[in-house]
């Protein structure tokens, strides 16, 4: 069945993304097939293919007759009530660009006192949807995050990599020895 609703996607614990779809189940696929925007992968899958950390997709609100402009609206509230405070979208949906300056003034505002109430107002909506598309897709998960681990970069020191040992390899005396130096500066913050 089809389920239109909004959602959240949590990484390690942490709210990461927020968004909206007509068809949850399929967008979790794509979420977690590493889908690109734009010929990049999106950051949110990123996030998903390089974690070794849980991901779960929480549904927050099913809107079972809603339109698209409605859904889009209900995910912009998510993304604005301070709540989420580690996610990663860049757009917010259906803003128009004059109310931008508004809007923030009021969410740092917002913003002092949110704590308290994040926290319980997430641990009641995480109890609330625990779902059984956490096992199915953590399975899958797997598999593609090893796959990718498994990649091969060939890195500017002339050695070869697998994306998995990347950390390692940047500790290397080889790596250390034999990677151009301003650009050996700025891998620290990688
Ligand atoms: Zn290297």
């Amino acid at each position: 069945m089809k389920i239109k609703c909004t959602y959240a996607i949590e990484i390690g614990g942490v709210v990461k993304y927020i968004g909206s779809t007509k068809n949850f189940k399929r967008r979790i696929g794509e979420h977690m097939s590493g889908h690109k925007y734009k010929g990049k992968y999106a950051v949110i899958s990123e996030l998903i293919l390089d974690s070794d950390d849980d991901i779960k997709f929480i549904l927050l609100e099913k809107m079972p007759s809603s339109t698209k402009k409605e859904r889009l609206f209900k995910e912009r509230e998510h993304i604005e009530s301070g709540l989420y405070r580690d996610i990663v979208n860049k757009a917010i949906p259906i803003r128009e660009p004059w109310e931008h300056k508004e809007l923030k003034k009021v969410y740092n505002q917002k913003n002092k006192d949110k704590k308290k109430e994040y926290d319980e107002v997430y641990r009641k909506v995480n109890k609330e949807n625990k779902k059984e598309y956490d096992k199915v897709y953590y399975q899958k998960n797997k598999e593609k995050k090893n796959e990718r681990k498994r990649e091969k970069i060939t890195c500017q020191c002339g050695k070869e990599y697998s994306r998995g040992s990347k950390t390692y390899h940047f500790k290397t005396l080889h790596h250390l020895n034999n990677f151009p130096i301003q650009k050996l500066l700025s891998t620290w913050y990688w």
